[in-house]
């Protein structure tokens, strides 16, 4: 007959309610979408509702994207808010090219998704002309819902994502295949 104290050790039935099982993807997905960091582009009036956004009534801190980011370098989503010129176009395509890997990118309101209203020789008919946009949000401007639920969107578009890890293994499948060839 074993002691007590043996047979504690060897079933704790509080620590099984704190054990959990995952793939690291789903891990690594998980901790990304509740991380994303920001790159503010306000262009023009959305720039606005983004602001509001930020503020308590909205609070986007409660989807863990609080911390904007005024340096690209520390920033994995870019929230293009108002109408892109072309004067300012190449300037958004720098700051978009100086993020690390993986960025997102969210075109919030109808001219940076389109180019809005502005039918005309100075503005970017929609910033996907330039740079990879994953969630478009519609409106003019759109209020900051609209603004949140694009996120949304995007937490579960990343959540579904391959993750470094995913890559990491096909670059070394990749190396190992180059080698042996
Ligand atoms: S979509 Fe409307 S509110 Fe937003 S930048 Fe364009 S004109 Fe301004």
């Amino acid at each position: 007959m074993p002691e007590e104290n043996t047979q504690h050790a060897a079933y704790d039935s509080k620590i099984e309610g704190n054990v959990i099982f995952t793939k690291a993807d789903a891990a690594i997905n998980w901790m990304r979408s509740n991380s994303l960091w920001p790159m503010p582009m306000g262009l023009a009036c959305c720039g606005i509702e983004l602001m509001a956004s930020g503020a308590s009534r909205f609070d986007i801190a409660r989807f863990g994207a609080e911390v904007m980011r005024f340096s690209p370098r520390q920033a994995d989503v870019m929230i293009v808010a108002g109408t892109v010129t072309y004067k300012m176009a190449l300037a958004v395509k720098r700051i978009w090219d100086q993020m690390p890997e993986p960025k997102w990118c969210i075109a919030m309101g109808a001219c940076a998704s389109s180019g809005g209203m502005y039918r005309s020789y100075a503005t970017l008919q929609g910033i996907d002309n330039l740079i990879p946009v994953d969630v478009y949000v519609s409106g003019c401007p759109p209020r900051p819902e609209a603004l949140l639920e694009g996120l949304m969107k995007l937490q579960r578009k990343v959540t579904e994502e391959e993750s470094a890890m995913a890559h990491f293994q096909a670059d070394s499948a990749r190396t190992l295949e180059a080698a042996g060839s």
